[in-house]
C-alpha cells in the first residue's frame, strides 16, 4: 500500500514520459442551463442523478489526497458549474487546502452575475468565461438557448466583482464564427482582458464533429493580423499552458490559441481530470477511468488508497490524444459528462 510521508507534498505524478501533474480539472456537475451543440445533444438527456455525483465534502477529500501527490492548480468546470448549488461553499474550502495554489472556473456566464461577488469572496483566483460570438442569433444556434445579454452581463459583474484574471475562451467554428473574430478581440481589448481561441474536438455528444468544421488557430490568427497588425509569440512561462499566447509589437491586448486538433500540445501535459460522479481520467480523450467514488464511500478505504487510482491513472497516461491517427477512438463520453 502507498504511504503518505509525513510533511512535505511529494512529486509522485509522474507519467511514463516524464510528464510531472500538478493540475486538476474538477467537474461539479454534468447538468447545463444551455446546450452548445458542440457538447451536448439537444436532449432530452438523462442528467446523473444527485447520490452519483460527489459531494463537496468528498472531493474535498480528494483534493487533499490530490495536493499530497503535488497537484497544485485546480480548475472547476463541468457541465455548467455554476448550475450546482452554492458552488462558492466548495471554493472557498478548496482554496483553505494546504498546496493549493489557485483555483480557477470554467463557466459559460450565464449566472455569473448573481454569482460573481459570493465567488470572489470565497477566493476564487481567476475566471474563464466561454463567448464564442457577440450575435444574439449566433448565439442561439451554437447553444440552442437564448441568452448572450446574460452573459455580457456576467462579464462586467465579474469585472466589477473585483476579478483581474478574467479570460474569454472563443470555441471557432468554420461556416459559423469567422465573422465574429475581430468584433471579440476588440471587445476584449476594450476591457483588459485576455481572449483565446480553441479548436473544435470531437467530443460532441452527437458524435457529428467533421475535421472540415475546424477554424484553425493558424487561420484565425490571420484574421486578427489582418485587422490590427503583426502578432508577435509571448515565451511561455509554463510549458505546461495549452495555449501559445501572442501580443502586439505597438498597441496592447494579448491573444492566445489552444489547438488541440492542429497543433497537439500533448508533450508537456501536466492535467488530470476527475468526472462529476468521481471518475480520474488522465485525458479528455481517455477511453478509461478510475475509480474514486466507491472507494471514498467504501469506510475502509483509507486515503493512500485514494491516491493510488492517481498513481495509477497518471502510470497509464498516453503520450498524446491521437485525434489525427487514423486508429483514434472517439471516447464515450461528451465534453460535458466529462468537465472540459
Ligand atoms: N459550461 C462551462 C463553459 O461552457 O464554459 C464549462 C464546461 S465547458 C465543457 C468548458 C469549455 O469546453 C468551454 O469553453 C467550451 O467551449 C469547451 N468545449 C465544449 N465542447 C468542446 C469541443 N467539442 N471542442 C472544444 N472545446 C469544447
Ligand atoms: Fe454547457 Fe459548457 Fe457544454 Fe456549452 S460547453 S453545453 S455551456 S457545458
Amino acid at each position: 500500500m502507498l504511504e503518505f510521508p509525513s510533511s512535505h507534498p511529494t512529486d509522485r505524478l509522474y507519467d511514463g514520459f516524464g510528464r510531472l501533474h500538478r493540475s486538476l480539472r474538477i467537474s461539479v456537475t454534468d447538468r447545463c442551463n444551455i446546450r452548445c451543440f458542440y457538447c451536448m445533444p439537444p436532449g432530452p438527456l438523462n442528467f446523473l442523478p444527485r447520490n452519483e455525483i460527489l459531494t463537496y465534502e468528498e472531493i474535498v477529500r480528494v483534493v487533499r489526497v490530490a495536493t499530497r501527490l503535488g497537484i497544485h492548480k485546480l480548475r472547476i468546470t463541468g457541465g455548467e458549474p455554476l448550475v450546482r448549488s452554492e458552488v462558492w461553499q466548495l471554493i472557498d474550502r478548496l482554496v483553505g487546502i494546504e498546496g493549493v495554489e489557485e483555483v480557477a472556473l470554467t463557466t459559460n456566464g450565464m449566472l455569473l452575475a448573481e454569482q460573481a461577488s459570493q465567488l470572489r469572496q470565497a477566493g476564487l483566483g481567476r475566471i474563464n468565461i466561454s463567448l464564442d460570438t457577440l450575435r444574439e442569433e449566433v448565439f442561439e444556434s451554437i447553444s440552442r438557448r437564448k441568452g448572450l445579454d446574460r452573459v455580457l452581463e456576467g462579464i462586467a459583474a465579474a469585472q466589477d466583482a473585483g476579478f483581474t484574471k478574467i479570460r474569454l475562451n472563443a470555441l471557432s467554428i468554420r461556416g459559423l464564427t469567422e465573422d465574429d473574430i475581430v468584433p471579440l478581440a476588440a471587445y476584449a481589448f476594450e476591457r483588459g482582458m485576455e481572449l483565446r481561441f480553441i479548436e473544435f474536438m470531437p467530443l460532441d455528444a452527437e458524435a457529428k464533429w467533421d475535421s472540415a468544421q475546424v477554424l484553425s488557430g493558424s487561420a484565425v490568427r490571420a484574421v486578427i493580423e489582418e485587422a490590427y497588425g503583426p502578432l508577435l509569440p509571448v515565451s511561455r512561462q509554463d510549458a505546461s499552458q495549452p495555449a501559445v499566447d501572442y501580443r502586439f509589437a505597438d498597441r496592447p491586448g494579448r491573444i492566445g490559441f489552444i489547438n488541440p486538433v492542429s497543433e497537439p500540445f500533448c508533450n508537456h501535459c501536466d492535467r488530470l481530470r476527475l468526472t462529476a460522479e468521481g471518475q480520474i481520467r488522465n485525458c479528455l480523450f481517455s477511453t478509461q477511468e478510475w475509480d474514486v467514488r466507491s472507494l471514498l464511500r467504501d469506510r475502509t478505504v483509507n486515503d493512500a488508497e485514494l491516491a493510488k487510482q492517481f498513481v495509477t491513472a497518471v502510470a497509464e497516461k498516453k503520450a498524446g490524444h491521437g485525434i489525427e491517427s487514423p486508429e483514434f477512438l472517439r471516447p464515450e463520453r461528451a465534453m460535458y459528462q466529462i468537465g472540459g
